[in-house]
């Protein structure tokens, strides 16, 4: 357990992703999950496994298990926060939103992101080999949102 040395992040930032880090939020198996993908970084050797239970459109639960370095760990840690009680069309736009954040993409307006405490990855931009590791557990819950095994939550592919 030691800061990631390839990333000086501002030290508030890097304060609550070392929180995360040590001290992940929801990484324990979910029983009743009705949705889970699994993903990999080798890039960097982080794994993730993302349980998922939707109900009515909505995450209910959301947990996960696995990590790596700090950033994949707290990354997921900090997503599973976010995520609890959204629908999927807002969980969806959240990442596209995070996306954008950590791969710097330009922006159109110069209104804050709106993504909270998931801003603390907004410094990720400057370090292009570290993105994978922030966007692992995200694209992860892509693929657990995608992979539908009830038919009733129609997940839309856009
Ligand atoms: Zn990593």
């Amino acid at each position: 357990m030691k800061p990631d040395p390839d990333v000086k992040l501002d030290d508030l930032y890097q304060d609550v992703i070392l929180d995360h880090y040590r001290r992940p939020r929801n990484r324990r198996e979910l029983a009743d999950a009705d949705r889970r993908a699994e993903g990999n970084n080798p890039l960097c050797g982080d794994h993730v496994t993302i349980f998922l239970k939707v109900e009515s459109g909505v995450v209910r639960e959301v947990t996960f298990q696995g990590g790596g370095c700090a950033i994949s760990t707290a990354s997921a840690s900090l997503m599973t926060e976010v995520l609890r009680g959204k629908t999927l069309d807002e969980a969806k736009a959240i990442f596209k939103r995070f996306h954008g954040l950590v791969t710097g993409e330009p922006r159109e307006t110069s209104e804050p992101h709106g993504l909270g405490k998931l801003e603390v990855f907004s410094g990720i931009c400057h370090y292009p080999a570290r993105v994978k590791c922030a966007t692992l557990a995200w694209h992860t819950l892509d693929a657990a949102l995608r992979d539908d095994r009830r038919p009733e939550d129609v997940v839309s592919t856009e």
